[in-house]
């Protein structure tokens, strides 16, 4: 490794999250010094608050990056694969939609803090890291190379730098640092929309009381209710609604429901009673989730630059936030850190080539990841419903076991596979052009003209690059 940093030979990381600790981690492995700061109490010694998605699904993105660090299967000792949606409709009539062409393509579900201990645990065990807990990022002088913490006991704390990375999420304070002193070209869209969460226990025997091995949804057009299962038979649920009536997009009308009207315990429960029958009986301890959970606002944040001078660089959501719908915040800032490692293969770099290497490599992908995840919120809350989404899906997997090297539906390619976010966005525009023709007036399988799917295929589509 030729890189070097400064006199300490240490690097640091605002942000003990998922992205900064796993980083902190691949870093260590490269012979690298990590400081790594974050404001919240040490997750081991304290319980992490309630309230933001306690679970998470890990993907193949995220899998390849756990595997990289050696990390896989001690999380694998505690995720659940979930093979399909397993939507609930009104009448809580069930259907299966399984996510991949068989079974080995599943989704897992993840407990956030377990994750972050068990990335935490590797880390302290390198004995290359420091981490320092109950360490609020507050200042960055970056003349000096100084960073400001502040302490829950209203101490402070000086802390000398020489290469700084923001792993602090989405409201980062490395980026809101940087952004004083360089242009970023920043933007928030906010999505109108927020989320609540919710709990189904285990029954009295620690069972679950669904199908562990789905992730549940209940799409009801403008809104919608899931629910992931938890090692230990509970699930985490989330309950995604506009914020205000108006807040939709175009679809929910005037007065539609959204959080602002869910004002009191007997609309809120008269709200959850209608919609989601069959979850009632299972959601204990609702009326307090209503009032205790703070609801979480959503939204898409974007930089152009990613880094400033040879000091600092951003990673995960302090750099790209994306909406939840693709299951693939944690996932892409999982991707990020693998990347970046990449980056420091290339010897005879200086820092500012790096992250200048780092952001030219991933910041089509996050944009691809934050349209994609945008997209995927209509997908999950309504088109599921539709009859034409589901031949569509039933088409893919056809033309996917057709053509193993060519097609794969775009939702596999973000789940199952890793080609960059940015190239499974353009395959699945030019995808999406074939499924259209091809489903032209056709209402089932038998009806699609697969001799014309054939040809469209191999003319159209370029062999997948990376697949064995
Ligand atoms: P974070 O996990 O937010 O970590 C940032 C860390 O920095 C935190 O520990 C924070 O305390 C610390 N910090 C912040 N500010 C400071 C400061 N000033 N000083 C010191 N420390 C600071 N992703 C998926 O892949 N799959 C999913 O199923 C999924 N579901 C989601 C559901 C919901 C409801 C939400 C909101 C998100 C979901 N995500 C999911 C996205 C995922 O949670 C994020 O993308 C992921 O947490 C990003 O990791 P990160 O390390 O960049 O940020």
């Amino acid at each position: 490794m030729s890189l070097k940093v400064g006199d300490t030979g240490r690097i640091t990381i605002a942000g003990a999250g998922l992205a900064g600790t796993l980083l902190a981690v691949l870093l260590s492995r490269k012979g690298f010094g990590v400081d790594l700061f974050e404001r919240n109490p040490d997750p081991r010694e304290d319980a992490a608050p309630g309230g933001r998605s306690i679970n998470l699904a890990l993907a193949e993105r995220g899998r390849n990056a756990l595997n990289l660090a050696g990390l896989l299967e001690q999380v694998d000792a505690f995720t659940i694969p979930m093979r399909g949606r397993m939507l609930h409709d009104t009448e809580g009539q069930l259907t299966l939609q399984p996510y991949g062409k068989d079974e080995s393509e599943v989704i897992w579900s993840t407990h956030r803090a377990r994750l972050n201990i068990t990335m935490l645990d590797a880390a302290e065990a390198s004995g290359k890291i420091r981490c320092y807990f109950d360490h609020l990022l507050s200042d960055v002088d970056w003349a000096a190379q100084s960073l400001s913490f502040s302490r829950a006991d209203g101490a402070t704390h000086q802390h000398q730098f020489e290469v700084l990375i923001g792993a602090d999420g989405g409201g980062s304070a490395v980026r809101q640092a940087m952004a004083s002193v360089a242009d970023l070209g920043i933007s928030e869209e906010m999505l109108g929309h927020g989320y609540l969460e919710l709990s189904i226990p285990a029954n009295e025997s620690g069972d679950f009381q669904m199908d562990p091995h789905a992730l549940h949804i209940w799409p009801r057009g403008g809104y919608m209710l899931i629910a992931l299962p938890n090692s230990g038979g509970s699930f985490t649920v989330t309950l995604f609604l506009p914020n205000e009536a108006d807040a939709g997009e175009g679809d929910l009308g005037e007065g539609g429901p959204s959080f602002g009207q869910l004002t009191d315990w007997p609309r809120q429960k008269q709200f959850m009673q209608d919609q989601f029958p069959d979850a009632m009986p299972l959601l204990a301890g609702l009326e307090a989730d209503f009032r205790d959970h703070p609801v979480g606002l959503l939204g898409t944040i974007r930089c152009r630059k990613w880094f400033y001078r040879d000091q600092a660089v951003l990673l995960g959501d302090a750099a790209h936030a994306v909406v939840p719908f693709h299951g693939q915040g944690m996932n892409a800032a999982f991707e990020d850190c693998v990347e970046f490692i990449n980056c420091l293969e290339n010897t005879g770099l200086n820092w500012a080539e790096v992250f200048e290497r780092y952001q030219e490599r991933r910041i089509d992908d996050a944009n691809a990841i934050a349209d994609m995840a945008l997209e995927n919120y209509a997908i999950m809350r309504e088109s599921v419903r539709d009859p034409r989404f589901l031949l569509m899906k039933k088409l893919e997997h056809e033309l996917e076991r057709r053509h193993p090297q060519r097609f794969i539906g775009r939702y596999a390619l973000v789940m199952f596979h890793t080609l960059p976010y940015a190239q499974v966005y353009q395959r699945g525009l030019q995808q999406a052009i074939i499924l259209d023709r091809l489903l032209e007036g056709a209402r089932s399988l038998e009806q699609v003209d697969f001799e014309l799917a054939d040809r469209l295929v191999v003319e159209q589509l370029q062999k997948i690059p990376g697949l064995p």
